[in-house]
């Protein structure tokens, strides 16, 4: 399974499998989850996955981490 990290410090995103934890490579601060599945993440936009991570950093992950915009349901 492929999760998408972000960095709280800086924004940057990441594609990561297999692995439970990230970290930041351009700050080095350790990575939380982005609760958009990967497949809703490639059909985004490069404009899209920017806009994604600057709300995040703003208002708080809590959209992202527990509401279900973008997540899909596996059926
Ligand atoms: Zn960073």
């Amino acid at each position: 399974m492929i999760r998408i990290f972000i960095c709280p410090g800086c924004g940057r995103t990441r594609l990561v499998s297999k692995f439970l934890k990230a970290e930041c490579p351009i700050c080095g601060t350790s990575m939380d989850t982005l609760a958009v599945t990967y497949e809703a993440w490639v059909e985004l936009s490069e404009e899209e996955r920017k806009q994604i991570s600057e709300e995040w950093l703003q208002t708080g992950e809590d959209k992202y981490k527990k509401g279900n915009l973008f997540v899909t349901k596996e059926e």
